[in-house]
């Protein structure tokens, strides 16, 4: 719960946030306070215009619903329009159980209940984002990337988590909109909020696994691994039958250095008794030499299967 951000807040917040704002004339007074409450704010809505140039329509609205029909309109080009400060036309009324779940910050989202008491209109925030809604009509990179810095930076100023963030299809069974994700949605929204508001990371760029999340993948992992010196009849192992032969191949690598340890120890010492025999000869100095020529080497073993 907290008492609305003033419109100069607002456009500020928006703008450190990386948001492309224009300010549409008149909007800070732009409103339905004259209807009803606004405020305290507990969260933001999400929608989709579910039309196409509706950044007139959202500020005049219809005769059934007169606008401001959103605070901010988002375009495609991911221009941000600031349509409304105060109680605007978005959400209509919501269910109680969604709405607690976002005063409550919960990460679940209920589906929400048939009775609606809750006044959405005064206590969220909204956006309409313009997509026809038919699940075809894609949202640019730039739009959704500019909707998720517009919420996270009203969750930003707020203090609030990516769960005070639904969309309108979330607060009420009466709308489907918006046609993405919303926990997708919230990911991204909490992924800025772990970052300041000036970041302008990727989210590609900045999931590199964690090595326990590779671990993971690893040890779960349950498709083929192609082998290097695999029998051509049978060139791919489970995970389980690559590590066995894993380490079959260090064992045999093992031995064959072993192996090579002692033929080398023979080798001094066979030399060493050469030169013993031999009176004008320095066993010692010969032995030296022998062992730094024998560590230098460069041993290559073929640990390939077969
Ligand atoms: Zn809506």
């Amino acid at each position: 719960m907290a008492t609305p951000l003033s419109p100069d807040r607002l456009v500020a917040a928006l703008k450190a946030e990386g948001v492309k704002v224009v300010e549409q004339s008149g909007w800070q007074t732009h409103n339905r306070n004259h209807k009803g409450p606004w405020g305290p704010v507990n969260g933001i809505v999400i929608h989709h215009t579910a039309g196409s140039d509706s950044r007139s329509l959202v500020w005049v609205g219809t005769s059934s619903l007169p606008g401001p029909l959103c605070h901010t309109y988002m375009a495609k080009s991911g221009v941000a329009t600031m349509v409304a400060n105060g109680r605007a036309n978005h959400a209509g009324t919501f269910a109680q159980n969604a709405h607690d779940a976002v005063v409550a910050e919960s990460s679940t989202h209920p589906r929400p209940y048939e009775a609606e008491p809750v006044d959405g209109n005064q206590h969220y925030y909204g956006i309409e984002i313009e997509n026809l809604g038919n699940g075809t009509d894609p949202y640019p990179e730039v739009q959704y990337e500019a909707a998720v810095r517009w919420a996270t930076a009203i969750c930003r100023a707020h203090g609030w988590s990516e769960d005070s963030v639904i969309g309108h299809k979330e607060g009420t069974r009466r709308k489907i909109d918006p046609s993405f994700d919303m926990n997708t949605f919230r990911k991204d929204v909490a992924e800025r909020l772990a970052h300041p508001a000036d970041w302008n990371g990727t989210p590609e760029e900045d999931d590199l696994p964690t090595p326990n999340e590779v671990a993971k993948a690893v040890l779960t992992y349950d498709g083929l691994i192609a082998i290097p010196g695999a029998s051509p009849t049978n060139p791919t192992y489970t995970l389980s039958s690559t590590l066995t032969e894993i380490l079959k191949r260090l064992d045999k690598a093992n031995v064959s250095i072993a192996a090579l340890s002692a033929v080398n120890a023979e080798l001094v010492r066979t030399v060493a008794a050469l030169a013993a025999g031999v009176g004008s000869i320095d066993p010692a100095a010969i032995v030296t030499e022998l062992r730094e020529a024998i560590e230098s080497i460069d041993v290559r073993l073929d640990v390939a299967g077969n």
